[in-house]
């Protein structure tokens, strides 16, 4: 059995590619590529002579098989992807998950990711985060994943495209109100920049300034003491909360009035007054 490896390449920048990177490349049997004219580039800047084939999402049944006929020849193989780390929004789940399915050997070489390097300069917390990678394109369906993600505690980073960056800026400030959010564009390139501030700030600048290159969104997750309640019955059922509180009816009493009413714990009520 060979080796696959899976390669982290530059995202802007051709001179974050790694000494380790330009060894595998330069040493495997064969590179497997989102797009060959990308990985060629850097191939050339680094007078590489290697032979790559292309893998993308609209060959991968048929090259994946091939792939692995190839590592099952005990072949060096690396996986990369047109920038940063393969997998990451990019092909190459299927080929790693067959080949570890199939107890080939598989290897990172670790490297430049848009999402993490955004991450690292958002000014954000990033000791926990979710990874959204692109939000859906259909209007209806984008809002509606932002509205599960509204009550998200953790830092939440997407992908977006400059065309769609404002309409999906503009949906996250109607799902999520004027939360803080980082936009850092061009990462690692010449017009390298971080917009951070409230999201209608930020839209206002994006309206003055028209968004050119590519995007990561970096927004901050629900703080506890913004939390919403959930549904309109809760925002009735804290409402009578309010109501009783102001008479002299003990918490005990409010709680079994209120789970009566809205067909709810008497428990969950007592803790809410607490
Ligand atoms: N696999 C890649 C990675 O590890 O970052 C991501 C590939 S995904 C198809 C491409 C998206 O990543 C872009 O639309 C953009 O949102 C983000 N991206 C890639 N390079 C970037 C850069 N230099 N600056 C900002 N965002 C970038």
């Amino acid at each position: 059995m060979g080796t696959l490896f899976v390669c982290a390449t530059p995202i802007g920048n051709l001179s974050d590619a790694s000494p380790r990177l330009l060894e595998t490349l330069a040493a495997v049997d064969l590179i497997v590529s989102e797009d060959t004219r990308q990985i060629q580039k850097l191939l050339n800047k680094f007078s590489i002579k290697a032979h790559a084939i292309s893998y993308h999402k609209f060959n991968i049944q048929q090259k994946t098989a091939f792939i692995l006929d190839v590592l099952k020849q005990g072949k060096k193989v690396a996986l990369v992807s047109d920038s940063g780390t393969p997998v990451i929004s990019d092909p190459g789940y299927e080929l790693v998950n067959q080949a570890l399915s199939k107890k080939i050997k598989v290897e990172p070489i670790p490297g430049p990711c848009a999402a993490t390097a955004a991450l690292s300069v958002s000014g954000m917390p990033a000791d926990k985060f979710v990874f959204e990678g692109f939000l859906p394109k259909k209007p209806t369906e984008r809002r509606s994943r932002l509205k599960t993600l509204s009550i998200e505690e953790r830092t939440i980073v997407f992908y977006e495209a400059p065309h769609r960056i404002l309409k999906a800026l503009g949906d996250i400030l109607l799902n999520f109100g004027d939360r803080e959010v980082s936009v850092i564009r061009e990462i690692t390139k010449k017009f390298e920049e971080i917009i951070k501030g409230k999201l209608s700030k930020v839209i206002h600048h994006f309206k003055e300034a028209e968004p050119r290159g590519e995007f990561v969104v970096v927004v901050k997750g629900l703080e506890t003491r913004d939390k919403r309640p959930e549904t309109k019955k809760e925002i009735e059922e804290d409402a009578l909360i309010e109501e009783l509180i102001k008479t002299d009816l003990s918490k005990k009493d409010i709680s079994k009035i209120v789970a009566k009413v809205f067909d709810v714990s008497k428990n969950d009520v007592y803790k809410k007054l607490i």
